[in-house]
């Protein structure tokens, strides 16, 4: 199967948990929190947990190429502030070793926001050298930014930003995007036909370049075009509509990479995949 699909599940007891969870729900990859999101430490990764997860990984075949984590909410490799850069860059470099551990190549987060205290290209600049200082200490893992909805002060929903970024990283090779459909719909980008997603992933490859795509976050938004708020809606019943998961489910440049459900019915994820699924045989 190409189309790695799958869905931001819970971590709930213990990451060793989470590949049975995604199985149950029929993914063929996931997204996880490898520690608690809205803290800043966490105890370190155990040695059995770690062992377990590799085990449970193999046993219900995901590889590292099918698994996205996620870091937590309060890091911003961009703050304006030294003390709140340092603590951010620590925790995110934290973030990095334990998916490292867990034996996982990628790692998803949002680049940053200036708080109106630096300007958009020195907080970029500043985001940049977070992820090389980051590649510095930890091997192997591949930085992965998220485009967001523009809310606030976040920076990197025009793709302009994430360009500007990834221009700056020294190790090309281990640094990729991953588009958020909702954040790139109210961000300004359409996306309600197959014309509007030619043509925004045109955009997208012109401006930033396919090849750095090494992910996706498919959910539908509650917010219409441009309304530059992120609020997720369940596939089919937002402002996106299907067009655009079947356009992605068809298009082979969405090959090989996980395809994220972070919509807001944890109850229907599987039907959401099956019906995913159902697009890419009718191909
Ligand atoms: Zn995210
Ligand atoms: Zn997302």
């Amino acid at each position: 199967m190409k189309k790695f699909i799958g869905a931001h599940v819970s971590a709930a007891g213990g990451v060793d948990n989470v590949p049975q969870r995604a199985n149950e729900i029929g993914a063929n990859a996931f997204a996880l929190f490898t520690k608690n999101q809205r803290q800043w430490v966490a105890k370190p990764l155990t040695e059995e947990v770690i062992q377990r997860f590799k085990s449970e990984c193999q046993k219900y075949s995901f590889r590292a190429e099918q698994i996205l984590p996620h870091d937590s909410y309060l890091i911003n490799l961009g703050a304006p502030e030294l003390d709140k850069l340092e603590k951010s860059r620590a925790a995110f470099i934290d973030e990095m070793e334990r998916s490292q551990q867990l034996g996982l190549t990628l790692l998803n987060f949002h680049p940053g926001s200036h708080l109106k205290k630096l300007s958009e290209s020195d907080c970029l600049d500043r985001i940049a050298e977070s992820i090389n200082l980051a590649h510095q200490q930890v091997p192997d893992v591949i930085a992965v930014i998220e485009n967001t909805a523009g809310q606030g002060t976040n920076l990197g929903w025009r793709f302009e930003h994430l360009a500007h970024i990834i221009d700056k990283v020294e190790d090309k090779s281990r640094v990729g995007v991953c588009l958020d459909t909702c954040h790139t719909f109210t961000a300004g980008y359409d996306l309600r036909t197959k014309e509007a997603c030619e043509h925004t992933f045109a955009e997208f490859d012109r401006i930033v370049g396919m090849h750095y795509l090494r992910a996706m976050h498919l959910n539908d938004s509650k917010i219409p075009l441009g309304g530059k708020v992120d609020r997720h809606h369940s596939l089919g019943k937002g402002e996106i509509g299907w067009a655009c998961f079947e356009y992605i489910m068809q298009d082979a440049r969405f090959d090989s990479i996980p395809l994220i459900l972070e919509t807001i019915e944890p109850a229907i994820w599987g039907d959401e995949i099956q019906q995913l699924r159902h697009f890419t045989t009718n191909c």
